[in-house]
């Protein structure tokens, strides 16, 4: 029995009816949008849910960057996209926000890919921050080599201080540590994948249910999980191997997601279709994939669909979930957390904020709700506000004052709750809650992990 019903449905482009894509602008060949582009009635819903229009008057807002841009294009072959589609965070609350089904992220996401590829010089500052910013995953794995050294490098004062002048990535943060144990190296001396085939049949055993059930799942760690918060991903392995599920980590890359945020839409691509090509395969045979990081599933399961045409991408966007709801849909987390207590040294006291990218997916109330009747634990709402860091957009120098500003409501709440321990799915959100706050942040797969495992 489950305690939860699915409550995110990936896009199915044109299902159900006869539906000629429509070129956002003319000269690309590579992007359709998906229907509804056209159906803008100007309440100025999504301009009013807008974070970053909120805290900068002179940001146009998303109706500005969608629907007008794109109507200023038809009509004029020669427009050039606006810089200012370069402000947009890629937050996506004005997807959410939009009577009409206005596919208003996607068309920013195309309208920045062509603003960097068309208007934007591949020989400025600006491009090449933002593309050090995009391929993370590039800089994580040069530092995983040497972890140490790359700690006390990457928050050298002088260092940071000649990042910020000559590169424009701001020195008012802390870089996040790199763990000395990547995720797969933990995982490869976990026996990979025949150890846990072994580890889930016995749990399988210890539940009464079949040794040899189809419970099976293929993690998408994404960068974070797998260079800085180790933790999480061994926390999820541990809390679906508990119920009985083999897990597989396959090859991957990047999710895409700081690359869509920076218009970098051939880099993602490039990580698309590897992520695409190990995970169709994977599905094809029973697998499901679980991502821990909402903006990796959001990626996985709404943006590969809407901007890349990759064989087998349908089928990946529809099997694909974020972690805790994915257990919430198939077992009874509930109940099995009403008989458990928490062990060790986590903390008791939470301050949930749910990333704007789990509120795209409709997860923006299932840590709360999933946690009440845990025993001697509190697991506080902080509200619906935007974190404000949104993946790279934080670290600019030009935009980290905007980010506080957004970020300023959150952490006033987070600062009204008991404890001094935040919770969330998305490890941007972590660090800007640690930034404004300084609590430690956790990811509810690591109190399930206390309270069902450990
Ligand atoms: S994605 Fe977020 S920042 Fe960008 S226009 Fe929409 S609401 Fe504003
Ligand atoms: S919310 Fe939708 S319909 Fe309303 S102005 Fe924005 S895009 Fe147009």
């Amino acid at each position: 029995m489950s305690d939860a019903e699915r409550p995110f449905e990936p896009i199915e482009p044109n299902a159900g009816e006869d539906f000629e894509p429509v070129d956002v602008f003319p000269d690309s060949t590579d992007f359709d949008l998906r229907p509804g582009a056209d159906s803008c009635y100007k309440c100025s819903a999504c301009d009013t849910n807008c974070p970053v229009a909120e805290v900068d008057d002179d940001f146009p807002g998303p109706k500005f960057q969608g629907p007008e841009q794109w109507r200023l294009k038809q009509q004029d072959d020669d427009y050039g996209v606006d810089e200012s589609v370069m402000d947009c965070s890629n937050c996506m609350r004005c997807d959410s926000a939009c009577p009409s089904g206005v596919p208003l992220s996607q068309m920013h996401n195309t309208a920045r890919g062509e603003y960097v590829e068309e208007e934007m010089s591949k020989l400025s500052v600006e491009y090449w921050r933002n593309r050090i910013l995009a391929n993370y995953r590039t800089s994580a794995w040069l530092a995983s080599k040497a972890p140490r050294l790359a700690n006390v490098a990457m928050n050298f004062g002088p260092a940071r201080w000649l990042m910020e002048k000559t590169m424009g990535i701001t020195s008012e943060r802390d870089f996040p540590a790199f763990a000395t144990e990547t995720f797969r190296e933990w995982w490869e001396r976990k026996g990979a994948a025949a150890g846990s085939r072994e580890r889930a049949q016995e749990h399988r055993e210890r539940r009464g249910e079949p040794r040899d059930a189809d419970k099976r799942v293929a993690y998408f760690h994404g960068c974070y999980a797998n260079y800085n918060t180790p933790e999480v991903g061994k926390s999820m392995v541990r809390v679906f191997e508990h119920f009985g599920y083999e897990v597989v980590v396959p090859e991957q890359g990047c999710s895409g997601t700081p690359m869509f945020a920076n218009g970098m839409l051939s880099d993602a691509r490039r990580h698309a279709e590897v992520n695409v090509s190990s995970f169709a395969d994977l599905v094809d045979q029973g697998y499901d994939a679980i991502a821990s990081c909402t903006s990796c599933s959001m990626a996985l399961r709404q943006e590969y669909p809407e901007l890349f045409d990759i064989d087998g991408i349908d089928d990946v966007a529809k099997h694909t979930f974020e972690s805790v709801e994915y257990l919430r849909i198939h077992e009874d987390l509930r109940e099995e957390l009403r008989e458990a207590d928490v062990d060790g040294d986590l903390a008791r006291e939470f301050a949930y904020h749910a990333p704007c990218h789990a509120r795209n997916q409709g997860l923006e109330r299932q840590a709360v709700e999933l946690f009440r009747d845990l025993d001697g634990v509190d697991v506080a709402d902080v509200g619906d506000s935007c974190s404000g860091i949104s993946g790279t957009y934080g670290w600019k120098d030009e935009k980290y004052e905007k980010s506080m500003a957004i970020g300023e409501e959150m952490f006033e709440h987070m600062e009204a709750t008991e404890g001094e321990t935040g919770m969330t799915e998305c490890p941007t959100c972590a660090m800007q809650m640690e930034h404004g706050t300084g609590y430690e942040i956790r990811h509810p797969l690591e109190l399930l992990d206390a309270a069902l495992v450990e």
